[in-house]
């Protein structure tokens, strides 16, 4: 037996008791007459003694040869501290030595494995196992633990089955570009990892299983933005025979079960609101509705004087921002150069102070008076000592700039509260989408997903306009989930190939299988997928995804501690029939 106990369990209660712990030394202190020890594992660190009256001369000095992460078996009886340590779980005994075994030597590890470390990001991602051993890390897994068991035990209780699908497919088109691998069996040909398993649960849906779910890494080869994995876990589901209602319903009620047990919260039912209205009001399909500074469109109460930026814009909009009337001449500059900056591509930014006064005072006094400053005020619903920010220019683009001044503007008044939860429902999305590049259409969920009933035909004559069946789960301005009541008719999924650009033949030969499938009565049916890394990260109030995945990429999709991607050598080349011109 290695141990009797874990090193986060023995409390006054187990004083005078023989036990055996193992684990890995975090700190010695050898005070001469005195040597103290952390010993560490998962469950927490029981501090070890040993001294010149107690513990035998030989095994003092024994003591004295280890080094920070020793993996070691120890005997002894718990006895009482004498300076006991309210901060530890343990902290009111300590474990009187009497036999010690060194079960592996470790080298200096490159980095303090303490709560506060001297590791910079690149040293802890090449030796994660030794930062997975800190803590902030270990915490993180075991709640991302606890999230999925709370997943799969609500959805079980739904009646959800778990389903695998297979990782060795041909392409899912969720608009990235596919990881592929090369078959060595069939020569010049390649299976394509899954975006996500989109068709697989569809086609389980004709298969019967009207409700599936699967915890399930999807890969996606997409240029890597802040935050994201090239591989990463959804929480994939799909019912039969239900309406978009039955799927919000179902999910609120996972994403409150979630709230409920992970955080104690019961949030009411959730917002709904259009693409539409979130994108007018929030300047974002994704809105954190934590505060407000909702958008106030201002072209009526602005386009009737001789500032011809307003006047040739198609949309003047502004938001609020309270109690920052105080800002100085400076911070304002500072202001107008971040909405000038690439990432936000603003050409500019017209302020209003809203003084303590009642008075206004702005950046565009030569032409607009206190009259009109006050409707502006009204709009935005501005208060005294607040700052109206306003931005115009094309309506698409203004609001996307306008809205990520709002989450800046939130971020330094500190509203975004991570101990706070806003969820809400995104309904009725476009169905397509214009690639500006290109001038195509794209399907903006998935090309699987439904037109709202009677617009088929509007896509024909205005597509933009078609509004679909489909929805996101929002949750402090981050989608975590995301899904769509599905086609389930050859003839309409035929025709929405078409839209998408697709000859009849090449709907065929992508598709072709889950077009028969439909021919052999495919129930009406619909799904969602959660993004569980994200969500995962939101419920434990931190904002980067990849402190809960246990080995995560780099931002350059490179895991830097198996040194991955690399080359294979020519002879595996070879068998895969792959010819590299580098
Ligand atoms: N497959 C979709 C996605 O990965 C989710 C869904 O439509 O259920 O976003």
């Amino acid at each position: 037996m290695y141990r009797s106990h874990n090193c986060g369990e023995l409390r006054s209660s187990h004083i005078a008791t023989e036990v055996t712990l193992a684990g890995w030394v975090q700190k010695i202190r050898d005070k001469g007459f005195v040597v103290w020890i952390d010993l560490r594992d998962r469950y927490g660190i029981t501090q070890l003694v040993l001294d010149g009256e107690r513990t035998s001369p030989g095994l003092l000095e024994q003591a004295r040869e280890l080094g920070r992460e020793f993996v070691l078996q120890v005997q002894g009886q718990v006895i009482e501290r004498a300076s006991k340590n309210p901060k530890l779980p343990t902290g009111e005994i300590e474990v009187l030595v009497s036999d010690l075994k060194v079960l592996n030597k470790a080298q200096l590890p490159p980095f303090t494995i303490e709560d506060v470390t001297d590791g910079g990001e690149d040293l802890r991602m090449k030796y994660r196992y030794l930062d997975i051993r800190r803590n902030r890390i270990k915490q993180n897994l075991i709640f991302r633990h606890q999230v999925t068991m709370e997943v799969r035990k609500y959805l079980s209780g739904q009646g959800f089955i778990e389903i695998e699908t297979p990782y060795l497919i041909k392409s899912t088109p969720e608009g990235a570009r596919d990881f592929v691998v090369p078959s060595r069996m069939n020569e010049g040909q390649f299976y394509a990892l899954p975006q996500s398993p989109q068709t697989f649960k569809q086609l389980l849906m004709v298969g019967g299983m009207d409700k599936y779910f699967q915890i399930v890494k999807c890969f996606r080869d997409e240029d890597l933005r802040a935050d994201r994995q090239p591989e990463f876990t959804q929480i994939d589901c799909e019912m039969a025979f239900v309406e978009q209602e039955d799927i919000l319903n179902t999910f609120e009620g996972l994403t409150r079960h979630l709230l409920q047990e992970i955080k104690g919260i019961s949030p009411g039912s959730f917002p709904r609101l259009t693409y539409d209205e979130a994108m007018r009001r929030y300047g974002n399909d994704k809105p954190d509705i934590r505060f407000g500074m909702e958008f106030a469109e201002l072209n009526a109460l602005s386009q009737h004087k001789d500032f011809q930026v307003f006047n040739s814009a198609e949309l003047v909009v502004g938001i609020a921002v309270p109690g920052a009337a105080g800002y100085t001449r400076k911070e304002l500059d500072a202001l107008v150069d971040w909405v000038k900056r690439p990432q936000v591509g603003a050409r500019g930014l017209v302020y209003v102070k809203c003084n303590p006064d009642g008075t206004y005072k702005s950046s565009v006094d030569k032409f607009y008076g206190q009259e009109d400053l006050a409707a502006w005020a009204k709009a935005t619903g501005a208060k005294a000592g607040d700052l109206i920010c306003i931005l115009s220019g094309d309506t698409h683009p203004t609001r996307t700039q306008l809205s990520a001044l709002r989450m800046e503007m939130a971020t330094r008044l500190g509203l975004r509260d991570p101990g706070v939860f806003a969820p809400l429902w995104v309904v009725d999305f476009p169905l397509l989408e214009l690639d500006e590049a290109t001038g195509d259409y794209h399907a903006m969920h998935h090309p699987f997903t439904s037109p709202k009933p009677g617009q088929l035909e509007l896509l024909e004559t205005d597509p933009a306009a078609v509004r679909a069946n489909a929805y996101d789960l929002v949750l402090n301005g981050n989608e975590i989930g995301g899904g769509s009541i599905r086609i389930h008719d050859k003839d309409t999924q035929a025709t929405m190939f078409r839209h998408l650009g697709f000859t009849p033949d090449e709907a065929r030969e992508q598709f072709g299988f889950l077009m028969d499938a439909f021919q052999y009565g495919a129930p009406p049916h619909g799904g969602i997928a959660f993004g569980l890394d994200r969500l995962v990260a939101i419920l434990g109030g931190q904002e980067t995804i990849r402190d809960f995945i246990a080995f995560p990429k780099n931002n350059s999709g490179r895991d830097v501690m198996i040194d991955a991607p690399a080359r294979i050598d020519a002879g595996q080349l070879k068998e895969l029939h792959l010819k590299l011109d580098l």
